[in-house]
């Protein structure tokens, strides 16, 4: 990847960062699962409400770095408004995606923004950033499944 691209992913994840809306906790969340980073210092709760099998509102509470936090942000726009199932394809589009495993053109598509995340994929101290959230919302929709 040239430098140039990199920069832009680099804007483009402080700028999902600093986005304020979904950090906020959502009072008759249906799930929550936290996501602990001790090396990075990562503490974020993901909090999903979750109406007849569909995430009508998803936010987060605590802090991390810009990477899990931008991560956070992207993983809630991707998920509001779609149906539980639809959330673990996306999930397991993204997992394929850190696990440098070849997407297919739907698993694009259902990545969306996340895409821009795909570089720290190949960065072993930031990995766990990229995927703290994303480990989180995995454990909600497992435990609901098994429901
Ligand atoms: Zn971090």
């Amino acid at each position: 990847m040239n430098s140039s691209y990199d920069n832009l992913y680099k804007k483009m994840i402080l700028d999902f960062a600093r986005q304020k809306e979904n950090h906020r906790v959502i009072k008759d969340a249906t799930a929550a699962e936290r996501g602990h980073n001790p090396s990075c210092g990562d503490d974020l709760t993901l909090l999903i409400k979750e109406q007849d099998s569909i995430i009508v509102d998803a936010s987060f509470w605590g802090e991390g770095c810009a990477i899990s936090t931008a991560s956070t942000n992207i993983l809630i726009g991707l998920i509001k408004g779609k149906s539980v199932n639809e959330a673990r394809k996306i999930t397991d589009a993204f997992f394929k995606m850190m696990q440098n495993e070849e997407l297919t053109e739907e698993d694009q598509g259902l990545l969306g923004d996340a895409v821009i995340l795909q570089n720290t994929a190949d960065m072993p101290a930031r990995i766990k950033c990229s995927t703290l959230s994303w480990h989180a919302l995995k454990m909600i929709i497992q435990k609901d499944e098994k429901n």
